[in-house]
């Protein structure tokens, strides 16, 4: 690992970790907001910062673990961890939005009863703004230090954000009516609205263990790299990628004339190593060199060099 890669390890796990700091304390808020309201509504809101202090802590020990080194058993590293943690977070998503529909179930076949919803609305309010303004704060860092990962956090609370705000605005409307059934109502949305997260959150991290290939705009970059840097050679094809976490494993056939010495051909694997994996952080690349008459058509994908 480079030390710019390690520093912006380290800066990343601290953002992380902070996280984590911000996701306990909304959750207790909002816990306190549903318990002095009696609120169906502020109920499933809390659940679902449950749902973000499990995705912060997993995310955390995730950063943490993937940026262990390879050893003697998991030569190809750790990256992976990731994904479990997702799939991890997948399930308990399930659990809370199936909580909630219990509880609005009941809520509706037996209608609620507030104690203090202006008090609970208040206090559910302060978390709201403090969540908010954390999630500027995550998308505002991510765009900077170009972490798509950290956008992507900052970009999941903010959609929570606007749930609060529909759950408190419902809320509101329950209270100034006396439509008291709208309570367990909103509740049984942003239940369904936790489910879809959870749904795609875990289909999402399946398809990633299965060695999804990079982007098509990392693939381009890939071949113009090697169309950069390998002359000498006469082409490259079946290149192949396989992303694990944040780290992506690629390789490809190198064709070179077949007279070449073992040392020459080496030098040109060597320079088209460096450079694609200076190009796309956190890439490691093989290549298998091959002789003229294993050439292969261009349509077939190959990079004439
Ligand atoms: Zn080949
Ligand atoms: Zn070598």
């Amino acid at each position: 690992m480079s030390t710019a890669t390690a520093k912006m390890n380290d800066r990343v796990a601290r953002i992380a970790a902070i996280n984590i700091a911000v996701a306990l304390t909304v959750v207790t808020l909002k816990y306190i907001a549903y318990a002095v309201s009696g609120s169906v509504a502020l109920f499933s809101d809390a659940l679902e910062s449950i749902v973000n202090v499990m995705t912060a802590v997993a995310a955390y020990s995730a950063i943490r673990l993937s940026a262990k080194p390879a050893d003697a058993d998991h030569p190809f590293g750790h990256y992976k961890a990731e994904f479990l943690a997702a799939m991890f977070e997948g399930a308990m998503i399930a659990v809370a939005a199936l909580l909630i529909l219990i509880k609005a179930y009941s809520g509706i076949v037996n209608g609620v009863e507030f104690e203090h919803p202006g008090l609970g609305l208040a206090i559910n309010v302060l978390s709201t703004v403090i969540n908010a303004a954390w999630a500027w704060s995550m998308i505002r860092r991510g765009t900077e230090w170009r972490s798509p990962a950290l956008v992507a956090d900052g970009q999941h609370l903010f959609t929570d954000v606007i749930t609060s705000v529909g759950v408190v605005v419902g809320l509101t409307v329950a209270i100034l009516t006396g439509w008291y059934f709208l309570d367990p109502l909103i509740a049984a949305v942003v239940a369904l609205h936790i489910l879809f997260v959870g749904y795609r959150i875990a289909t999402e991290s399946m398809s990633r263990l299965m060695d999804q290939a990079a982007s098509p705009e990392i693939e381009g970059r890939i071949r113009g790299v090697i169309e950069a840097n390998g002359h000498g050679a006469l082409e490259a094809h079946d290149i192949r990628t396989r992303q694990a976490g944040r780290a992506l494993f690629i390789e490809f056939h190198l064709v070179v004339p077949g007279s070449m010495s073992v040392d020459d051909a080496h030098v040109i694997c060597d320079r088209l190593e460096d450079a694609i994996e200076r190009s796309i952080i956190g890439s490691e690349v093989v290549i298998h060199v091959e002789p003229e008459y294993k050439a292969k058509p261009e349509e077939s994908g190959a990079v004439p060099l």
